[in-house]
């Protein structure tokens, strides 16, 4: 776990000189090995650097160790831009004209998602949990974006891929002999006042490197949180960082990293319940527990994150009328000829309005990522309350949001529900399980909205309970048609308690032939479940009284009305839902 710890003040403007220095040399390494990517593909050895150096020379040089760990971070982005590269390679052979929409009198040209949708599912790997496929759709948007500025598609990935440069610097202090011999840099951590001290070797104002930096110390305050994880763990080499703000401000971090014992994962024979998780449209995320004998165990749970939608799907639209207002701008800016004083208004205007629409952009993001955790740590905490030792959710494969957003909040829902924000839940949820010793598996989808959890039988899904007349394929209600059973409730709903049952099947399976499969809903080793209301004890944080519900950063539990109430970082809470 690495845990970012700004520098002081006084220590910024040194380190923002060598994080200078380094970022040229580590430019101009990935630049000259660019032409030999492919021989990143292949690990000689754990360090990059060593892969490096065998390469090339060192440059005229501030240290020998310095240049390690430049050489380490030139060959961590090689090695990662050769991996793409490979992935390119798949992707390659289906990318084709159809994923371009033509432009039209009405519109401009763009990406035909549904093509693209058609090709990934083509693609399809028996053995993933779909992470991978995130990164493959990104790189056929790339190659269509390439198609869009030069009407043609990329043959190699080189073509598409400018050479990577570094806009932030970044130095690794792998690349040196550690924390007390170290040649670059001396970290010294007392965990009792909970302090870190450290010194760097940097350039001062003429660029000259000075020997005495080792007196050079400075102090830093850890926080708690990383000092126990400190007891916990071994530090490990850390690394410093540049961070540059939207307004061009630029400081210096050191990304203080630590090694945490992790909780042995279950062995599948001691697994006796699954939390099954559903992505919704409506509601962010659905959840149920079931045990492996077909019983399924207290209600659902639905987070639900209605105010932060609309907020969320208010900044979408200010980015797009930034956008718009930026394209105006440029319109009357190019009214003039280069030069022409006339220019300047929309000259002038222009990086302003940039700034604001970068601003937009990182709130968003960060609010998107602030989502993902919280609801990877709603997942936990709800499957330690049941004792889960594993937790089911869907593949990343199913894009199943395409198309149906109405409105602004609508489409935010979309844009929430791709495959980006998904992957980025399905990436943290998968370490904090990792962390936790929860086991994590990805299910097969297919089906899992359209088959009745209570009985197996297929169903179909209607617009609401009220209107049930016309079979609707996006409707959010399922119903039962097998007489003997007639089982209705919200399609998430259902299909969380389904993914509990490819789950529960999953451990069965493991348990007793040592294989783990991902079996499809149709499979006859997948149990139907019935209700269990009766053992529904939840083992969460006490009622409160109303008046208490308001202090941030806990979880609490409205116990007489069925809700627990989330403080996050936003203003608006963010409500969980126990519904039976
Ligand atoms: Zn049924």
């Amino acid at each position: 776990m690495s845990y970012p710890l700004r520098l002081p003040n006084e220590a910024q403007a040194a380190a923002l000189r060598l994080l200078d220095v380094s970022r040229a040399v580590i430019n101009l390494t990935v630049t000259a090995l660019w032409d030999r990517l492919d021989e990143f593909a292949t690990r000689t050895t754990t360090y990059a650097y060593k892969q490096v150096e065998e390469m090339i020379a060192a440059p005229v040089g501030h240290g020998h160790r310095k240049w390690r760990c430049e050489a380490e971070q030139a060959g961590r982005i090689l090695r990662s831009q050769a991996e793409r590269k490979q992935q390119f390679a798949l992707i390659l052979a289906l990318l084709s004209h159809g994923m371009i929409q033509p432009k039209t009198d009405t519109q401009r040209a763009g990406k035909n998602r549904k093509a693209i949708k058609q090709a990934m599912a083509d693609l399809r790997e028996v053995n993933a949990d779909g992470g991978h496929e995130v990164e493959l759709q990104r790189l056929i948007e790339q190659a269509c974006n390439f198609y869009l500025q030069n009407g043609c598609f990329p043959t190699t990935y080189e073509q598409m891929q400018p050479i990577p440069v570094l806009k932030a610097g970044i130095l690794p202090y792998a690349g040196d002999d550690g924390p007390i011999m170290g040649q670059t840099y001396r970290l010294r951590l007392d965990l009792e006042q909970q302090t870190l001290m450290l010194a760097l070797r940097t350039p001062d104002e003429q660029g000259a490197w000075a020997r005495t930096w080792r007196e050079h110390t400075v102090q830093m305050k850890v926080p708690d949180l990383v000092a126990t994880r400190a007891r916990q763990g071994a530090p490990l080499a850390p690394t410093l960082r540049e961070i540059i703000e939207a307004d061009g401000t630029r400081y210096a971090v050191l990304d203080f990293t630590v090694e945490v014992p992790v909780e042995r994962q279950a062995s599948y024979k001691d697994i006796q319940s699954v939390l099954g998780f559903d992505w919704g449209v409506r509601v962010l995320v659905t959840a149920s527990v079931t045990d492996l004998d077909g019983r399924q165990i207290g209600r659902p749970f639905f987070l639900e994150t209605g105010p932060l939608d609309g907020r969320q799907a208010r900044l979408r639209r200010q980015i797009d009328q930034l956008k718009a207002k930026v394209a105006r701008l440029e319109a009357q800016r190019d009214r003039f000829p280069v030069g022409d004083p006339k220019r300047s208004p929309s000259e002038d205007a222009l990086p302003i309005v940039r700034q604001e629409i970068s601003r937009c952009w990182r709130k968003y993001e960060a609010r998107n990522n602030d989502l993902a955790h919280l609801a990877a740590n709603i997942l936990l905490v709800l499957a330690t309350a049941f004792d889960c030792k594993l937790i089911a959710g869907e593949s990343l494969k199913s894009l199943k949001s395409a198309g149906r957003g109405r409105g602004t909040k609508g489409r935010w829902r979309n844009w929430r529900n791709n495959t980006q924000i998904r992957g980025a839940l399905w990436r943290i949820l998968r370490y904090k399980c990792f962390l936790a010793g929860v086991r994590l598996k990805w299910q097969q989808s297919a089906h899992t909205s359209h088959v009745c959890p209570r009985c197996g039988k297929p169903a179909n899904t209607y617009r609401s309970p009220a209107d049930r007349s016309t079979v609707e394929d996006w409707g959010a209600w399922l119903c039962c048609s097998n007489p003997v059973c007639l089982w209705n409730g919200s399609r998430d709903y259902a299909a969380s308690v389904n993914i509990a049952r490819l789950g529960a099947a999953l451990i069965r399976q493991a348990q007793t032939t040592g294989r783990v499969v991902h079996p499809s809903i149709t499979d006859s080793s997948v149990q139907p479940v019935s209700y269990m209301g009766t053992r529904a004890a939840l083992r969460l944080p006490p009622p409160a009284p109303r008046g208490r519900l308001v202090a941030s950063g806990r979880i609490y539990c409205n116990g007489w009305r069925l809700s627990v109430k989330l403080r996050s970082s936003y203003a608006t809470p963010i409500v969980l839902r126990l519904c039976g």
